[in-house]
């Protein structure tokens, strides 16, 4: 892909390169390189490191700690970062909540939230999800209602009843923003609110749901009488439909991943040399992966250079999720079949894990509907 750069983008590649390789712990990258699950301090470490360097929330306004990058440079970051075996850090904070409380918030939201996500001395979570809203979000039927025992004098506050599942990281999270329904109206899409909740509040619990892997990522998130003050509230009451669709925007971008798919190839490569693995099957099938990948990788390019020339992401994201997570999917089936009955200690950890990535952000399924009705114009 190096062709596809300026010598300008070259020279701030091999920057980010340099400081990657000589500021990322090497007792994290190891762990990174072998797939092993990262803790809470190695998120917040890599984070600190990259809040110091300024280099922590490329995607916010410089003002208010951004970078002043454009798409490419974002772009070589982010595959830098794979490239690094550096830890992607979590969005929900820097990527999801900061940037609905930059666009929506008010002055003292902005205040009191971004420095402490910008600094990474708060962890957020994204209780979006229900047991019976997920693909068709709107039929969440979590509660927000205004408290009347509130006296005058006292801050106004909602309490909030409901359960939101599937929650990434909440077992680490400080805050959790919410949809919660503060009217029940005709339409489903009318009457939701995004408020922050403080995940210390009486009424919140946290329970792990083990994933099939036997990991320990995402929980139930169970909110009881929680009182919460109404000044908490991102937007105007009954607005939370429009906020949750600009944040789910910004978290289709760079899904596809690519650099991460370059990496889980190269340790196949690895893999198959390690165990003398000399399947001319396999291998056909290794390159035809490839070469999806590369012309993936062109398409990331040329959605890229429509930004750089002011263009906003559009449905084109969905393509970019559906194939890359199938081929994130695919090399790990790849790995599990090469292995045989021998790949349970080694791969088959990551291929069950990675059967999340055509569900999360948006099934699949979904992303083809998308891109049936706002591509293909299909009734
Ligand atoms: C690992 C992981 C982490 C997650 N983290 C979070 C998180 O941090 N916060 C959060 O809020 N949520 C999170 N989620 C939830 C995720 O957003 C939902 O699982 C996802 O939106 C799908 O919803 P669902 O599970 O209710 O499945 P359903 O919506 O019930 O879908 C079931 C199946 O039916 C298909 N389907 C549904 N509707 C249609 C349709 N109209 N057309 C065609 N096919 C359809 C789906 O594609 C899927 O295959 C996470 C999920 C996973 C797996």
């Amino acid at each position: 892909m190096d062709l596809a750069f300026s010598p300008e983008e070259r020279a701030f590649r091999d920057e980010v390169r340099e400081f990657i390789a000589t500021h990322l712990p090497p007792d994290v990258r190891r762990r990174v390189q072998a797939g092993d699950p990262l803790g809470k301090d190695d998120y917040a470490c890599w984070h600190r490191i990259l809040h110091e360097r300024g280099w922590v929330a490329p995607g916010w306004p410089v003002a208010l700690g951004g970078t002043d990058w454009g798409p490419v440079e974002k772009h070589i970051f982010q595959e830098e970062i794979s490239y690094g075996w550096a830890p992607r850090l979590l969005p929900f904070g820097l990527q999801m909540v900061a940037p609905v409380i930059i666009e929506f918030g008010n002055d003292e939201q902005r205040a009191r939230y971004l420095p402490k996500i910008h600094s990474g001395e708060e962890f957020w979570c994204q209780g979006y999800s229900e047991p019976g809203a997920g693909s068709d979000l709107a039929s969440l039927q979590s509660s927000a209602v205004h408290d009347p025992s509130t006296s005058s004098g006292q801050a106004e506050t909602y309490v909030i009843n409901g359960t939101k599942t599937w929650i990434t990281a909440a077992q680490w999270a400080d805050w959790i923003f919410v949809l919660a329904r503060t009217e029940r109206s005709a339409k489903k899409q009318d009457g939701i609110s995004f408020i922050l909740v403080d995940m210390k509040t009486p009424g919140v619990t946290v329970r792990p749901i083990e994933t099939i892997d036997g990991g320990r990522e995402i929980n139930e998130v169970h909110l009881e009488n929680v009182r919460v003050p109404v000044a908490n509230r991102v937007g105007g009451e009954g607005e939370g439909w429009n906020i949750a669709k600009f944040l789910l925007e910004h978290e289709r971008t760079g899904t596809a991943g690519i650099a991460g798919c370059r990496q889980q190839l190269e340790s196949l490569h690895e893999l198959l040399a390690h165990e003398k693995i000399d399947d001319r099957r396999l291998q056909e099938r290794v390159a035809q992966v490839e070469i999806e990948l590369e012309a993936l990788a062109f398409t990331e390019l040329r959605t890229l250079a429509a930004e750089s020339a002011g263009k906003r992401p559009g449905p084109e994201s969905s393509i970019l999720k559906i194939k890359g997570t199938e081929i994130q999917q695919a090399i790990s089936e790849l790995a599990l079949d090469a292995l045989g009955p021998y790949a349970e200690a080694h791969v088959a950890p990551k291929y069950f894990n990675y059967r999340k990535t055509s569900i999360y952000a948006g099934s699949n399924e979904i992303q083809k509907n998308i891109i049936a009705k706002r591509i293909l114009k299909l009734p």
